[in-house]
């Protein structure tokens, strides 16, 4: 059943069936709310689609929605968007300038009992390759610079599942898609051991004033000093 209780339409395997003609940012964010591409719609509030300026300078792409998210209906609301916001200040880029997106639009999430709160669970390869129609399109109509691919789930959507985010984080890597860098997702930064967290985050820092150097001064501000 669906969340209005009404009975579940079957997916259709993928996004690309509910892509509209003449596609434009507003009109792909009102055509993916009623996406059925993938089950993940089932037990989701609410597709997250895209934000930013419609001719923004660099993309951000997580892996999919987070429990804020799900709820606000935007992506990055949530604490690992709160240290994208951070890292972005720090490096210097203008999060005016900025458009941040999922590779996968709906939470997905099981239930922990007692207390039923929703723990995010890893989108399936299907799933992700389901829903990359509207990042495909959000990609060509924004036309960023730079992409950056957070976490493994972005970079091996954008850039096949042999990359490693490991071995390869905060290089540009030339793509069908244009220039490509990884780095880990900021929710591994938070979810890390106490006592590496500082080094993780400085690491994750350290991946964004690189993207930083390859921004126009129109979404570069000059790093703060202190
Ligand atoms: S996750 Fe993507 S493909 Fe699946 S229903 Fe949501 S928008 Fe459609």
């Amino acid at each position: 059943m669906s969340p209005g209780g009404q009975p579940a339409a079957p997916a259709t395997g993928s996004a690309a069936d509910f892509l509209p003609p003449r596609p434009t940012l507003p009109r792909l964010r009102a055509a993916a709310a009623h996406c059925r591409g993938c089950p993940l719609w089932l037990h989701a509030t609410q597709t997250v689609f895209g934000e930013g300026p419609g001719a923004a300078d660099v993309m951000f792409v997580g892996e999919q929605p987070g429990d804020q998210e799900d709820r606000a209906g935007q992506p990055f609301v949530g604490p690992a968007g709160r240290l994208l916001d951070a890292g972005l200040e720090e490096a210097g880029i203008d999060r005016r300038r900025v458009y941040v997106t999922n590779a996968v639009k709906h939470f997905k999430f099981v239930r922990r009992e007692p207390t039923q709160r929703r723990l995010h669970k890893k989108p399936t390869p299907a799933e992700v390759r389901a829903c990359l129609p509207w990042l495909e399109q959000e990609i060509a109509l924004v036309k960023p610079r730079i992409i950056v691919a957070l976490g493994a789930t972005a970079a091996q959507a954008l850039l096949g599942n042999a990359f490693r985010v490991t071995q390869r984080r905060g290089q540009v890597v030339e793509s069908s898609w244009g220039s490509v860098v990884a780095t880990v997702h900021p929710s591994s930064v938070l979810r890390a051991p106490a006592d590496a967290r500082a080094k993780a985050r400085r690491e994750f820092f350290r991946d964004l004033a690189r993207v930083a150097t390859r921004l126009t001064p129109t979404s570069a501000r000059a790093p703060s000093t202190n």
